[in-house]
């Protein structure tokens, strides 16, 4: 799980995500205006310190295939995992096809992870004992995690306000934004979004 923000230990500065999820469209056709809940798959993260945007932020998981297979596996024989995505509260049918959809997109995936903030690599992993991240403006100060507990209740993202959630292709390039979701056909609506043109590269 993913922690709610970061904290300075010395001047208590707080570090917010920037990004913290995004979902990949499998559906494999050109988005127009809508994609369907069924197309997409949420990404699998890890907390990050993105040295480019000097931010908080997340990257692609991307474990070997063979974690993929192991996972589906597991739910094969009706046992709950928590990579690529956590299967808990799934009947085993759906716990299945999810694990499966994973393990094809795994299978073509080319691209090595990238942050979901800019899409590049150059980052340092929050998740790690070690090293600890120093604040930068600081001569004492470490970054560590917190964990706040936010209680869920109503409707879930995209329903009364829009959920601005980032939308990428199965390589981690970032498409689009899911705005609007129409519940009961479980349809969202997609802004198109992409990276500024990087002049760098
Ligand atoms: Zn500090
Ligand atoms: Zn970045």
């Amino acid at each position: 799980m993913l922690p709610s923000y970061y904290t300075c230990n010395s001047c208590h500065d707080e570090f917010r995500f920037t990004v913290r999820d995004g979902y990949y469209y499998i559906g494999g056709k050109q988005i127009k205006t809508q994609v369907a809940s069924k197309d997409l798959l949420e990404i699998p993260v890890r907390p990050v310190w993105c040295k480019k945007c000097a931010v908080v932020s997340v990257v692609e998981d991307i474990l070997p295939l063979r974690a993929f297979e192991n996972a589906l596996g597991i739910v094969r024989r009706g046992q709950p995992v928590e990579y690529p995505i956590g299967t808990e509260p799934l009947e085993q049918s759906d716990a299945e096809e999810l694990v499966g959809a994973y393990l094809r997109w795994c299978m073509t995936r080319r691209h090595a992870a990238r942050t979901l903030c800019c899409g590049k690599a150059n980052y340092q992993f929050m998740d790690v004992a070690q090293p600890l991240l120093k604040h930068a403006e600081c001569d004492f100060g470490f970054i560590e995690p917190v964990h706040v507990f936010f209680p869920h209740c109503g409707p879930g993202p995209g329903v009364n306000s829009p959920a601005n959630i980032r939308l990428f292709n199965t390589e981690g390039e970032l498409i689009g934004l899911l705005t609007w979701l129409k519940q009961g056909e479980w349809i969202w609506s997609v802004e198109p979004l992409s990276y500024p043109p990087d002049l760098e590269d």
